[in-house]
């Protein structure tokens, strides 16, 4: 893939806001929503469901070669994507805290990477789709015409997160979510194999003191005049 794709890539951390901005740039631009994450969610909660270890790759196996997932657009540019696994809706079932340091744990792992990877480059041939994740930019779409790479202070992203869970009226304790998201912090930006990092031709914005709405503003800029 060395052409230059109409794809938007955005990566960066976790809680810096990408899905919020991916949604927003993809419902303006009339493009997919393509959340690379929630997929990683799936095979994580697969796992979880069958009870196998996430570092236990020789169990891992069967359940990649049997993976019945599909991606649905968001219903609105304020909803998660839904995922369907094996049937189910399990899109509120893959978005707990638990799934998350399950999915940072499989996602390390070259056949889950392989597999999930070669969905996402089918699901983003034919253009026009707004990839996030981690490695949307460097290994997935490393053609994409517009890469950016989102950041923002740890103790901003946990505070952002924490105040999303409580409005959907999850109980949550702040210095647990930030312990969380340094540590997949960590884990994803040392893994060998993708780590997250921002592609070299990617455009950095640092959200620490802007809102999301400032984000897709500079997203748009650039997408329209490059
Ligand atoms: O973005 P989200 O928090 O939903 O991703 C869940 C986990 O999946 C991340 O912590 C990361 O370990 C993994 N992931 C990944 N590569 C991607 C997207 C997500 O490794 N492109």
């Amino acid at each position: 893939m060395s052409e230059r794709l109409e794809v938007v890539t955005i990566d960066g951390p976790s809680g810096v806001g990408k899905s919020t901005v991916s949604r927003k740039v993809a419902a303006k631009l009339g493009f997919t929503y393509l959340d690379t994450g929630a997929m990683y969610r799936a095979v994580a909660l697969k796992c979880r469901l069958a009870g196998i270890d996430a570092g236990d790759e020789p169990s891992l196996l069967p359940i990649l070669a049997s993976l019945d997932m599909q991606l649905l657009p968001a219903v609105s540019a304020d909803d998660d994507a839904e995922v369907i696994l094996d049937g189910n809706n399990v899109s509120d079932q893959i978005r707990t805290q638990e799934i998350s340091m399950l999915a940072s744990a499989v996602s390390a792992l070259k056949p889950v990477r392989d597999i999930l990877t070669k969905k996402q480059q089918e699901m983003g041939r034919q253009g026009r789709v707004v990839a996030e994740g981690r490695d949307t930019g460097t290994v997935v779409f490393p053609g994409a015409a517009w890469k950016f790479y989102l950041d923002a202070a740890p103790g901003e992203r946990a505070r952002r997160r924490v105040e999303q869970m409580r409005k959907k009226g999850q109980e949550v304790d702040e210095q647990q979510i930030l312990a969380q998201i340094i540590q997949r912090d960590r884990d994803d930006s040392e893994r060998t194999i993708a780590p997250l990092k921002a592609a070299p031709d990617a455009v950095y914005i640092d959200s620490t003191t802007i809102g999301p709405d400032e984000v897709v503003a500079l997203v748009l800029e650039v997408v329209r005049h490059k």
